[in-house]
């Protein structure tokens, strides 16, 4: 199975693509969480993403096609992609490489919550380190400051998730991302799905469209 799973920063992607990938055993590519390894790694290509992530800025189209397409091409039985395509260039690059390889997409799933919605949750957000648990420090805090409920790890903030790339990365994903689902709701493929509520809430209604 190959699924895009598309939607604003704060939709829950992550959360989601973790549920998906398990469910149908497929594997997850997340461009954020890449480009944050490769960031820790200081690659050459985290080094330069560094400077876009902090900003909330998307890294340039070819930095981002070339990092994904040698992935993809390896994962003949399918993918969840998670944060690819965010601009129209990339989706008809994926476009291009699917149709080289045979392997079309199967369906694309788009996220939608509202904006004030978002900016709770990103304004609020912290992640373990470790197991990359969610917590929302205003409304459900770790029970100690700081360590995972979980795990035991330690809790981090994202450092795109500052006030100012907070509003960048929405701007953005308005403007470069949103043409992206015009362009893939055109096609009898793309599925939407209301994001808020209780995450295995949302699953399942995700899950029913897989199975559709
Ligand atoms: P979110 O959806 O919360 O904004 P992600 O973890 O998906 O966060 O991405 C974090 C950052 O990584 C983005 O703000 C951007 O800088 C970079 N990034 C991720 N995916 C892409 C992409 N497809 N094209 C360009 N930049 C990307
Ligand atoms: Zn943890």
């Amino acid at each position: 199975m190959r699924i895009i799973l598309l939607g604003p920063p704060g939709s829950g992607k992550g959360t989601q693509s973790t549920y998906i990938s398990k469910c149908f055993n497929i594997t997850h590519l997340s461009t954020g969480d890449i480009l944050r390894s490769e960031v820790n790694s200081s690659t050459d290509l985290g080094i330069i993403a560094k400077k876009y992530m902090d900003k909330g800025d998307l890294i340039p189209d070819d930095l981002m096609i070339k990092a994904i397409k040698n992935q993809i091409v390896h994962l003949s039985s399918g993918f969840l992609l998670d944060g690819f395509p965010r601009t129209l260039a990339q989706a008809k690059s994926l476009d291009l490489l699917l149709e080289q390889i045979k392997n079309p997409l199967d369906k694309v799933i788009c996220l939608n919550v509202s904006k004030e919605e978002i900016l709770n949750r990103l304004s609020f957000r912290a992640i373990c380190n470790d197991c990359s648990h969610n917590y929302n420090l205003a409304t459900t805090p770790p029970r100690v400051k700081n360590i995972c409920d979980m795990c035991g790890g330690k809790i981090l903030i994202r450092s795109d998730d500052n006030p100012e790339a907070i509003i960048n990365r929405l701007r953005i994903y308005d403007n470069l991302t949103l043409p992206v689902i015009d362009y893939y709701e055109s096609t009898t493929k793309c599925f939407s799905v209301k994001a808020f509520g209780k995450p295995e809430d949302v699953f399942k209604t995700i899950e029913n469209l897989l199975r559709l």
